[in-house]
């Protein structure tokens, strides 16, 4: 076959491992959930009755493999993580009924949304876009996925995270003001959802800075644990 004319060699696809396997899931998206834990928007300084869960996107080639070792983030003082359960479509679609959503998981894995907090309060505060707190390089270390073929779907359960042995955010799955179901309804209303979108579903209380040196540890009970250095 010839090969398509492309000035520059296309990027390599960003993609997922699968725990177990010797195949990955290629990422398409990664769509993220603001403030659906009422914990963690309380510390946030939100009133989660009045303000809703809201979405963002992080680019496709943020993932990280757990057990990376990462720089510390440019242009920012104030790196946060976001212990965060993730679900990987294996299909999509628009206008998804939330009573169908689920079937469209092909698995689950263990992801930190990584912050630059200091400039989200800032642009926050100045009106302007977040897309320079939430979507940069290697913001999105993850776990390698479990299929739903064989944990189902996790609707309750221990999700923690902590900083050298001590631990920081904990919560439970159940507390999640938008289910994963009802998230992905609501997404594919924005835009149309497709095999390879991960979805990160938002954070529990505890979220707090990382420096150089540190060592990360995420765990979700039943989905898996994702570990990421920061370089010294
Ligand atoms: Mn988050």
């Amino acid at each position: 076959m010839k090969d398509p004319a492309f000035v520059f060699p296309p990027p390599p696809v960003p993609s997922v491992a699968v725990e177990g396997e010797n195949f990955r899931v290629a990422v398409r998206r990664i769509f993220c959930v603001g403030l659906n834990y009422a914990a963690h928007a309380r510390e946030m300084g939100k009133n989660p009755g009045a303000e809703p869960p809201f979405f963002f996107t992080k680019p496709a080639d943020a993932v990280v493999a757990s057990g990376s070792v990462i720089p510390y983030a440019s242009m920012t003082a104030n790196l946060h993580h976001e212990i965060e359960l993730v679900a990987a479509l294996g299909s999509g679609g628009a206008d998804i009924p939330a009573q169908e959503a689920l079937g469209h998981i092909y698995g689950y894995a263990a992801g930190i949304d990584l912050t630059r907090r200091d400039l989200q309060k800032r642009a926050r505060d100045e009106g302007k876009p977040w897309d320079f707190a939430k979507g940069f390089d290697q913001s999105a270390p993850i776990s390698a996925l479990r299929p739903v073929s064989r944990i189902g779907h996790p609707g309750k359960g221990r999700i923690a995270l902590s900083v050298n042995g001590a631990e920081r955010q904990i919560g439970d799955l159940s507390d999640m003001i938008l289910g994963v179901a009802q998230v992905i309804a609501e997404i594919s209303r924005f835009v149309r959802l497709a095999p390879g979108d991960l979805i990160f579903t938002g954070t529990p209380a505890g979220v707090g800075p990382v420096k150089p040196g540190d060592y990360i540890e995420g765990e979700i009970a039943g989905v898996g644990s994702v570990s990421l250095g920061i370089a010294a």
